[in-house]
């Protein structure tokens, strides 16, 4: 069976790149019938946090990326790191090297004065004379020949053994190096692809030579390219949201995410959307792009209103209610959510705009938008707003045709255009300029606050 993995450090938040990469990683092993194991790699204590650890699950859960096995953590299983160490030591694979700092810095000066690449020089690898108190353990590295892989983005790839020098498994204080617990855990996890980013494909070579060491089976590999923000430049801060949960708090949905990350660095013709489903059948590692991709914010917001206006109402109304709670406004007294939804998604790009768009069915609205009220709220509206209040107080049936034929039988009576009295109701009732259509707002809002707030425009 196929078994992927997602093994973060938790050094921070999720961010866009380490989700495209679970997703890839996710998707291959849900195309397979396989499994998906998240994997805390946290052996740097000084830098790996709680919070951070929090983020990347809740992340992973927002973004629905649910894993089969895990999240197993590096600093629970030292002693199946231990174990290793020892075995290599005892057949010979790894030795222990006495090598002092200071000897060590001598010789990578010297390395660099010649203008050579520094890397370890092999003293302790052969010489029995060696000992000391302080000892790392160093993989034997063999010193001829090459590893090669297939990179399933990145095609056939070729280290030669002479460029890697022979690398500290186990620190002078005992404990195991990241690159010998990743080697443990994809083999003890049973991980036949790693998915990860490129900038883990130096340890590639001197992974597989481990595992080979050990006897075990070597996995594929696939490494994903960086992903550039629209102004080519490495993703960061400055261009916006980079954590994943960052997001959810600007309004997007997960699955307009998803369906971005996705297509950062994958294209299945000229598709655009996907499904969870679609993505599922389509989605392969071959078909994903070596390049850079750029970041755009137009796309995500186009495919976030694609998903506002399609998704089943009641989902997106789950992730809408979030929002409302989040502003603190109370909605469960206005009209449904789902009522609004279909109102509102042409009209804006995320959530959190709509709620902004939809709080007047919530709350009384601070005050008249300034612009809106000047243009709307003149003197000579006030005719027109008084008599469609009254006309409006005094129906007995409250919906959208009978309220549309009252606006209009005014327009007609005063002799204007339905312009000149559909504004100015429009900036009474939801305060702006800016609305869904009349008929079916003020339907959505009780007959006694649409006559309160034409009160409010005229008083
Ligand atoms: N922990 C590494 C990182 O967060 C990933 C290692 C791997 O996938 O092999 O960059």
């Amino acid at each position: 069976t196929v078994v992927t993995r997602f093994a973060p450090s938790p050094t921070g938040y999720l961010h866009v790149g380490g989700a495209r990469t679970a997703l890839y990683s996710w998707l291959v092993a849900k195309a397979a019938g396989g499994k998906f194991v998240l994997r805390i790699e946290d052996t740097d204590r000084e830098r790996s946090t709680q919070p951070a650890i929090d983020a990347i699950l809740e992340g992973m859960e927002w973004l629905g990326l649910n894993w089969d096995e895990g999240p197993y953590y590096q600093t629970k299983r030292f002693d199946r790191y231990e174990h290793y160490i020892d075995k290599l030591l005892a057949e010979d694979k790894a030795y222990k090297c006495y090598c002092s700092q200071e000897r060590l810095e001598q010789m990578r000066e010297e390395q660099m004065a010649r203008g050579e690449k520094p890397r370890y020089d092999g003293h302790c690898r052969d010489n029995p004379n060696v000992s000391g108190e302080r000892y790392v353990v160093r993989f034997r590295n063999p010193q001829t020949g090459a590893v090669k892989f297939n990179d399933h983005i990145r095609g056939p790839i070729e280290f030669a053994n002479t460029e890697l020098d022979d690398l500290i498994i186990a620190r002078s204080d005992g404990t195991p190096t990241y690159n010998f617990c990743v080697v443990i855990d994809d083999w003890e996890m049973n991980i036949t692809h790693v998915v990860r980013g490129e900038d883990h494909i130096n340890n590639t070579p001197r992974q597989i030579n481990i595992l080979q060491a050990l006897g075990a089976p070597v996995p594929e590999y696939a490494h994903v390219s960086m992903i550039l923000g629209d102004d080519g430049k490495k993703l960061s801060k400055r261009h916006g949201a980079v954590s994943v949960m960052q997001y959810r708090d600007d309004g997007y949905l997960p699955q307009a995410v998803l369906n971005y990350l996705v297509r950062l660095g994958w294209s299945h013709g000229d598709q655009e959307i996907f499904s969870i489903d679609e993505m599922i059948k389509l989605f392969s590692l071959d078909d994903v792009n070596k390049a850079a991709s750029a970041f755009n914010t137009e796309k995500l917001n186009w495919l976030n209103q694609h998903y506002m206006k399609s998704l089943p109402v009641s989902e997106v109304a789950e992730h809408l209610q979030w929002h409302f709670s989040d502003q603190a406004v109370d909605v469960s007294k206005g009209p449904a959510l789902e009522k609004i939804i279909p109102l509102l998604a042409d009209r804006v790009k995320t959530l959190k705009e709509m709620v902004v768009a939809a709080r007047y069915f919530y709350e009384e609205y601070e005050d008249f938008e300034e612009g809106a009220a000047k243009k709307h709220l003149r003197p000579v509206a006030r005719e027109a707003l008084a008599t469609v209040q009254q006309r409006l107080q005094a129906l007995t049936t409250w919906d959208a045709a009978t309220i549309q034929a009252a606006i209009q039988g005014v327009a007609d009576d005063l002799e204007v255009g339905m312009g000149k009295v559909g504004m100015p109701l429009r900036v009474a009732v939801t305060g702006g300029g800016n609305s869904p259509s009349l008929d079916v707002t003020l339907e959505l809002l009780d007959q006694d606050q649409v006559v309160r707030r034409i009160d409010r425009a005229i008083s």
